[in-house]
C-alpha cells in the first residue's frame, strides 16, 4: 500500500524529520488560503499521484500549462493558479503509464533554497529480511538509471536486527553523501529517525528523493515515498488468482543487494 507525499511527509514529521511545512489541497477555491498560510517567498506546488517522476511529467490537458507536476511559484496568487490549473487534469509520469492519473489533490509546500540533491531509501532486503539503507549523491534521478550507468555512487548496507540502527550507520551515510560539519550529526539523528519510523511502521520501502542540504546548510526531506508492508494484500491476491506485481522496492533490492 502506498500513501501520498503529503502523508509520509507528516507521518515523518512526527518521527522528528526535517520537513517543510505544506498544505493540501482539493479544491481550486481553497488554494490561496492554503498558500497564504506559507511563509514563502517561494511556493512549491506539488500534484499528488501515487507515481513519481512528477516534476518532469506532463499534463494530457493543453489548459494545465507546459510545467510539470512540481511547479515553482513566487507568490501566493501565482501558487493558487497553478493549483487550479493542475487539479482535476491528467498527469504523465515515465511510472503512470501513457494513460496518466488523475491530479485530485495538491500540496503546497514552503520553497526551499537547494544547495544539494542526494538519494536516501530504506528498505527490506529480501535475502536477509534485514533493514537496509541505499545511499547516493545522485539525487533527484531515479536509483534504477544511477545503478545502471555509476553503481559505484551508490553506497548500500544493512542493520543487524540484533543491534538495531547504531550512530555509526548515520556516520556512514553522511560520509558517503560527503556532509560536514553540523549536517553529520543532524543526518545521524535522522537516519535514526527514519529507521524508527520504518520499523514501528512496518514500512517496505521509504524513498527520500531528494534530501536535500539547503542553502543554510542544513538536511530537509524534499520528497518522499513511502510504501507499507503489502503481505495481507498480497495474500488476498493469491487467493483471487492475480498475478501479484513486482514491487519497485523489490527491484531495487534484487538489483543493488
Ligand atoms: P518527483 O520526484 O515526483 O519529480 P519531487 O518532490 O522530487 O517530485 O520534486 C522534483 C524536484 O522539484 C526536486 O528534485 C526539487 O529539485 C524540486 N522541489 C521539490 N519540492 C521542492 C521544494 N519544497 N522546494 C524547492 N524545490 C523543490
Ligand atoms: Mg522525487
Amino acid at each position: 500500500m502506498n500513501i501520498h507525499e503529503y502523508q509520509a511527509k507528516a507521518l515523518l514529521r512526527s518521527y522528528g524529520a526535517p520537513v517543510s511545512d505544506g498544505r493540501p489541497v482539493t479544491r481550486a477555491e481553497d488554494a490561496k488560503t492554503a498558500a497564504g498560510e506559507l511563509d514563502g517567498p517561494l511556493w512549491v506546488v506539488k500534484a499528488q499521484i501515487h507515481a513519481g517522476g512528477r516534476g518532469k511529467g506532463k499534463f494530457k490537458e493543453a489548459d494545465a500549462g507546459e510545467a510539470g507536476g512540481v511547479r515553482l511559484t513566487k507568490s501566493v496568487e501565482e501558487a493558487a493558479q497553478e493549483a487550479k490549473k493542475m487539479l482535476g487534469r491528467t498527469l504523465v509520469t515515465h511510472q503512470t503509464g501513457p494513460a496518466g492519473k488523475q491530479v485530485n489533490r495538491i500540496y503546497i509546500e514552503d520553497g526551499s533554497g537547494i544547495e544539494t540533491e542526494m538519494y536516501l531509501a530504506l528498505l527490506v532486503d529480501r535475502q536477509t529480511s534485514r533493514i537496509g539503507f541505499v545511499v547516493s549523491t545522485e539525487g533527484g534521478m531515479d536509483i534504477e538509471e544511477v545503478a545502471e550507468n555509476t553503481p559505484e555512487k551508490i553506497l548500500n548496507f544493512t542493520v543487524d536486527p540484533a543491534t538495531g540502527y547504531q550512530p555509526f550507520h548515520g556516520r556512514r551515510v553522511a560520509f558517503a553523501l560527503g556532509l560536514e560539519g553540523p549536517q553529520i550529526k543532524q543526518c545521524v539523528a535522522l537516519m535514526g529517525n527514519l529507521y524508527k519510523a520504518f520499523v514501528e511502521k512496518d514500512m517496505e520501502m521509504l524513498e527520500i528523493n531528494p534530501l536535500i542540504v539547503t542553502d543554510g546548510g542544513d538536511l530537509k526531506v524534499l520528497d518522499a515515498k513511502v510504501s507499507f508492508d503489502g503481505n495481507a494484500i498480497y495474500r488476498h491476491a493469491v487467493r483471487s488468482g492475480k498475478k501479484r506485481p513486482v514491487r519497485r522496492g523489490e527491484f531495487l533490492s534484487c538489483k543493488i543487494f
